[in-house]
């Protein structure tokens, strides 16, 4: 058996770049191990569900999940259990390891990164993932409603800013815009920050809204798929509420 540091370092590797022989070279471990640690469904017990059984849940690290799942997430059923799968941009890598921080610490369980073109998939099995997304579903996200559930927007409410962080890092970019003023008969460029979510889904959109208005930053619909965050102040709020993508 391998312990959770040299499993993390093979992680961060491979999330650089690393092939798997790479990797196994570095470590000293088989490429087999190396490959069943990406690939493997969790062979860990079965851990108890904070929805069926009252285990405790990490409210914090679900509102982010939350957002993150809205975002790039989907779910998978098999008949004995589900696959929670987040696709995470690679030029981000501390967002894959948000994300990996928020699965673990939802699911308590093992964590797999799953290379993919451009893309990491941060993913999990859990036969209970579904009692914690009851918006899964066939078909994409904004082909059916998007309704969070009492429990989950109490805990929304409680941390509406983790929430925010899994939304707008998942699928919010913040872009820099720029105009020209005249300023003493010259004129002058100016660069105005802004943070843009982009979804499809209008009741996603919607759930982003309400949870800006939670922290009081001000925003508008800047198109049938964007909600925008454009005043200096609004933005400096969100840059401080849900820090850097990066
Ligand atoms: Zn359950």
């Amino acid at each position: 058996m391998y312990d959770d540091s040299v499993r993390r370092r093979a992680r961060r590797l491979r999330t650089a770049g690393g092939t798997v022989s790479e990797v196994a070279q570095a470590l000293h471990v088989s490429r087999s191990t190396i490959r069943s640690w990406e690939t493997r469904p969790s062979t860990a017990p079965p851990h108890r569900c904070p929805r069926c059984d009252g285990r405790a849940l990490d409210a914090s690290g679900y509102s982010a999940l939350l957002g993150y799942y809205l975002g790039d997430g989907c779910l998978s059923r098999a008949a004995r259990y589900s696959t929670l799968r987040i696709s995470c941009d690679t030029v981000y890598p501390g967002v894959i390891d948000d994300v990996s921080r928020c699965v673990a610490s939802v699911r308590q369980g093992p964590v797999h990164l799953v290379p993919a073109p451009g893309c990491t998939v941060v993913q999990a099995g859990w036969k209970h993932w579904p009692c914690l997304f009851p918006q899964h579903g066939p078909g994409r996200k904004h082909e059916r409603p998007i309704v969070l559930e009492p429990w989950q927007r109490e805990i929304v409410e409680q941390h509406p800013a983790e929430f925010l962080r899994g939304l707008f890092h998942s699928d919010g970019s913040r872009v820099r815009n720029w105009a020209r003023r005249p300023v003493a008969g010259e004129l002058k460029r100016y660069d105005y920050p802004r943070w843009q979510f982009s979804n499809t889904s209008a009741d996603i959109r919607d759930l982003c809204g309400w949870a800006l208005n939670l922290v009081d930053v001000a925003w508008r619909a800047s198109s049938t798929k964007h909600v925008s965050v454009s005043r200096r102040a609004a933005v400096a709020r969100l840059d401080e509420v849900i820090g850097p993508k990066a």
